[in-house]
């Protein structure tokens, strides 16, 4: 296959089908198009190591920087695509100019949720909230430079509330600590990470955040943010209220299907792609963060929001575009670091699924997975990083476990379908 390919955003997804399309053989032009400055980064240290300021530019980098030259990947950054248009193969930069293509990849990822704007408008935030200082207080993170402007508030103000006890909003809270800021974390949630972990996990970190000297508050229903002076105070559904001079809100994240919708592409949290990331539109394909995939084991359209799953399809969508088969499909999985304690979670997990419990939850050092009908679904580790692999073969070949061996910890958790006829 020769000709042009256009890829608009260089976060895993797009910096990883660009690198795939070569290392499969592909000859013609790529070109690999990036709003932010900085050469492509491995984002999951956001909130981590960039934000404590102690990652080394080079090992933040998903390549070496000569890597793209020396590869003939025209890798533009800085550069943000205003639209795009099918019929004719276009892509409208910010500065006017317009660039063809023969086949295009969206690789645009997420943005961060904001917070309603019945909590953060004007009309509702008392004290000017309106006004430029008190708006530069509520911060978001997604990127290199938020978290440099998150870091700068924080030594600036010394305390930090954070809204969102999600996976972002409590890897920050670790961090923020470690930077010696006074952390509050709300959430309207019963209990942290409620999104990918059960509750015996969430209160594991609750109790970890405190032992830190973080408060979370969950079940919180705020009702605005004010700005007094140099503190902005979350005022809850009670009256109750928390203050800190800086805020984060890290309420989740949205996909960025701008450049698709307004194409009239289909769209539906996500963009709507095939198992072959085709969208809607001929010669335009989706992956990462901003695409909603076709499972055709289960029937649905899933997006997904992993760092391992968009350098997946990233790397599945090149093979697609040069018509290579795909890889073998991987179970969906992520991590996060938290005071050192390296939580992992794979699959999915309901509240009805049977939970096992291998090691101690309350002690940090645990394998809780998750059967449905005795089928492995998820699991979550806290610092087993081998039982989590076992786990996610487990749960990858749809396994039917026996619970009692699987509770077992003299038993290796890779042999508990063996020992429950299944292989
Ligand atoms: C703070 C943070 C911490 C995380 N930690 C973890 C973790 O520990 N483990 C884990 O598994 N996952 C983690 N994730 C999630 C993971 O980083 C994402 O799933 C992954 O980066 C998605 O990759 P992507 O390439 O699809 O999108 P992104 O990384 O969002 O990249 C998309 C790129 O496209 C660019 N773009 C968008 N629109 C345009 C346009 N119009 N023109 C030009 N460029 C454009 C954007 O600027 C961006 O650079 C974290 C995410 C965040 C934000």
């Amino acid at each position: 296959m020769t000709g042009r390919i256009v890829i608009v955003g260089a976060g895993v997804a797009g910096a990883t089908a660009a690198r795939t399309l070569r290392t499969e053989g592909y000859t013609g032009e790529i070109i690999l198009l990036g709003a932010e400055p900085e050469p492509p980064y491995r984002r999951p240290m956001v909130s981590k190591e960039i934000l404590a300021g102690t990652a080394e530019d080079r090992r933040t980098l998903l390549q070496p920087s000569e890597f793209w030259r020396t590869h003939d990947i025209e890798l533009r950054l800085g550069t943000l695509v205003e639209s795009i248009d099918p019929g004719p193969g276009l892509v409208w930069l910010e500065d006017g100019s317009a660039i063809g293509y023969d086949n295009l990849l969206l690789a645009t990822g997420a943005r961060p949720r904001r917070l309603p704007s019945t909590l953060s408008g004007s009309a509702t935030i008392r004290g000017g909230f309106g006004d430029a200082s008190a708006a530069a207080r509520v911060h978001v993170l997604r990127g290199r430079a938020d978290a440099e402007a998150l870091r700068a508030a924080i030594g600036r103000g010394g305390s930090l509330l954070i809204v969102g006890a999600g996976l972002i909003g409590c890897e920050v809270a670790a961090t923020a600590r470690g930077l010696g800021a006074e952390v509050t974390v709300l959430d309207a949630a019963g209990g942290p990470l409620e999104r990918v972990a059960p509750r015996m996990i969430g209160d594991f970190v609750r109790k970890l955040h405190a032992d830190n000297g973080v408060a979370i508050h969950t079940d919180v229903r705020l009702r605005g943010l004010e700005c007094h002076g140099d503190r902005m105070v979350a005022v809850g559904a009670a009256d109750n209220r928390w203050a800190a001079a800086t805020v984060l809100v890290a309420i989740g994240s949205v996909p960025d299907t701008r450049l698709a919708e307004a194409a009239g592409l289909v769209v539906a949290d996500g963009i709507r792609v095939d198992e072959c990331y085709r969208t809607s539109a001929a010669g335009v394909y989706a992956a990462g963060d901003a695409a909603s995939r076709f499972d055709a084991a289960a029937g649905v359209h899933r997006r997904e929001e992993h760092w391992n799953s968009a350098q997946a399809q990233g790397a599945g969508v090149a093979r697609s575009m040069l018509g290579l088969p795909p890889l073998p499909g991987e179970v969906a999985w992520g991590w996060s670091l938290q005071y050192g304690r390296n939580i992992q979670f794979a699959g999915t997990i309901r509240a009805s699924d049977e939970l096992v419990v291998r090691g101690s939850v309350e002690s940090g050092d645990a394998t809780v997975l998750a059967l449905r009908e005795g089928v492995a679904t998820g699991v979550v580790t806290i610092a087993r990083p081998a039982e989590f692999r076992a786990a996610r073969d487990l749960i990858g070949r749809a396994a039917q476990v026996d619970r009692v061996a699987c509770a077992d910890e003299a038993l290796p958790l890779g042999s508990v379908a063996e020992l429950s006829g299944q292989s």
